[in-house]
């Protein structure tokens, strides 16, 4: 069995194995419940990295389900 990573709730990063904190927002929730795997490269030239509103290149989830 796979273990889904979790992805922060506020940002939509997707967090390295074992972390369960976002480093870039320590209070918000995060889940491994999501869906939609997204590696954005150019922040600033994404329509998608505008959607999720990310202006960091990074791996984020395009739909995170918080509990
Ligand atoms: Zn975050």
């Amino acid at each position: 069995m796979v273990k889904m990573p979790f992805s922060c709730g506020e940002c939509h990063l997707v967090l390295a194995d074992g972390v369960d904190q976002c480093p870039r927002c320590p209070s918000a929730p995060v889940s491994s419940d999501w869906t939609g795997y997204v590696i954005i490269v150019n922040p600033e030239r994404s329509e998608i990295a505008k959607r999720l509103q990310v202006d960091k290149p990074g791996r984020y989830a395009l739909k995170v389900n918080v509990r």
